[in-house]
């Protein structure tokens, strides 16, 4: 039995290489990002020079071919100090490229795969609506045949990655029609981002992730050519729960990397910081803390390794893929709440690192599938009726 317990020598270079890079070029600017709600499109553009934004995908179409283990180890190290430069690469190459290298004709890989695999673009994916999120099936944007393409209908929410200077399309649940046993028939679509009829609105103020663009997207009459359908009619379902099972692993490794950079500050500052008469660390409300969460730490990044080399191995991961996110994306928020406290004062005050990780860790237990979402996942993989 093979439990992945060492990373490969290519892995482990990859992770210093991409530690290195957060450190040194992300680290001392994610204050500034955060606080500008600046999306840093020079730094995505010097992670495609490293081969990061194509990482998982095969050479012949620009990437590294280095596979879902390996943009783990690198959205983990990412998410270690900047959740929203992760989630930019994440959304990019999970949620925009994958379905394309998945469910793409060989002209649509190479048209829009190609350049975002070298971080020349970014990719985004646009389920959810204002009115529908978890439930997909709920979907009111609808396409129907124009002419020589289709013209779709409705209004996105929440959207990833549609309305940056490297933004190049949105691949887009629709409505097609209805099915002979009257469930809804979706398909999907690469909206190209110039498409006529496609129109981003203005970035939401969040909570978190201020970094990272988020927005809602009109589409009124917007026309696409016949060549935008990914996959075939009818299959919308099938790709986005595809591309969710690859998703949930990117943001698990999120969590890891978030839960991971918390530990690592309030080690420091446990070790520094001096109440009566001796660092806090000796006390061991503190140190137990610290001992436990390394310990929930190495079994959720376990998890999101072995969903990952799974993966890898062309098995199924619905099941992995929803316990890693669940699990590492509860820590992330439980070790954000720990590195505050563990700071005392200092971590509720903006000069420190800690309240944008707290600000950034909920929406992991929301996005790409809730926590309660995965439970239901979960249990149907049990064999229990829900
Ligand atoms: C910053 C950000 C970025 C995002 N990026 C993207 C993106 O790029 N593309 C995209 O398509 N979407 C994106 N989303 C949307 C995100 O995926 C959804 O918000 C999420 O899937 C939840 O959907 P919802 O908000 O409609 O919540 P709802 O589905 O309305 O759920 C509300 C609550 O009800 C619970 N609930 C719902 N159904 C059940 C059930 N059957 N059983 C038990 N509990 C249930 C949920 O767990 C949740 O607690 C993003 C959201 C945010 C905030």
């Amino acid at each position: 039995m093979d439990f992945q317990l060492e990373l490969s020598d290519e892995q482990r270079a990859l992770q210093a290489t991409v530690r290195e890079f957060a450190e040194g070029e992300i680290a001392p600017h994610a204050a500034e990002w955060d606080r500008s709600a600046t999306c840093p499109t020079p730094t995505i553009r010097k992670l495609g020079e490293l081969g990061i934004m194509g990482l998982p995908f095969p050479e012949q179409y620009g990437g590294l071919g280095a596979g879902t283990l390996a943009f783990a180890v690198a959205i983990e190290e990412l998410a270690r100090v900047d959740s929203s430069v992760a989630i930019t690469v994440a959304a990019s190459v999970s949620l925009g490229g994958t379905p394309i290298l998945s469910f793409g004709t060989e002209e649509q890989k190479q048209r829009w795969l190609v350049p975002l695999a070298r971080g020349d673009t970014l990719g985004a994916f646009a389920s959810t609506e204002p009115g529908m999120g978890s439930d997909v099936q709920g979907a009111q944007t609808t396409a129907r045949p124009d002419g020589e393409g289709w013209l779709l209908n409705g209004t996105k929410a929440y959207i990833t990655n549609a309305g940056t200077e490297l933004s190049a399309f949105v691949t887009t649940t629709a409505l097609t029609g209805q099915r002979p046993d009257g469930r809804p028939e979706l398909s999907t679509f690469i909206v190209p981002v110039d498409a006529p009829g496609f129109a981003p609105q203005r970035p939401y103020h969040k909570m978190g992730w201020h970094a990272s663009d988020t927005r809602e997207l009109a589409y009124q009459d917007c026309r696409v050519h016949s060549d935008a359908l990914l996959g075939e009619r009818g299959a919308g379902a099938r790709v986005f729960l595809a591309t969710l099972d690859g998703g949930r692993i990117g943001v698990a490794a999120m969590g890891v990397g978030l839960a991971q950079g918390c530990l690592d500050h309030a080690v420091s500052w446990a070790n520094q910081r001096c109440a009566f008469g001796q660092p806090i660390a000796r006390y061991q409300a503190v140190s137990f803390e610290l001992a436990d969460l390394k310990t929930r730490i190495q079994a959720a990044r376990a998890l999101v390794y072995r969903a990952a080399a799974l993966k890898d191995a062309g098995r199924g991961v619905t099941e992995e893929a929803a316990q890693a996110k669940l699990f590492s994306s509860e820590l992330a928020v439980h070790a954000a709440n720990v590195a505050m406290q563990v700071h005392g004062g200092f971590g509720y005050i903006e000069e420190s690192p800690i309240p944008r990780f707290y600000r950034d860790a909920k929406i992991l237990t929301i996005g790409e599938g809730t926590s309660e979402i995965l439970k239901l996942v979960i249990a149907r993989t049990m064999g229990l009726t829900v």
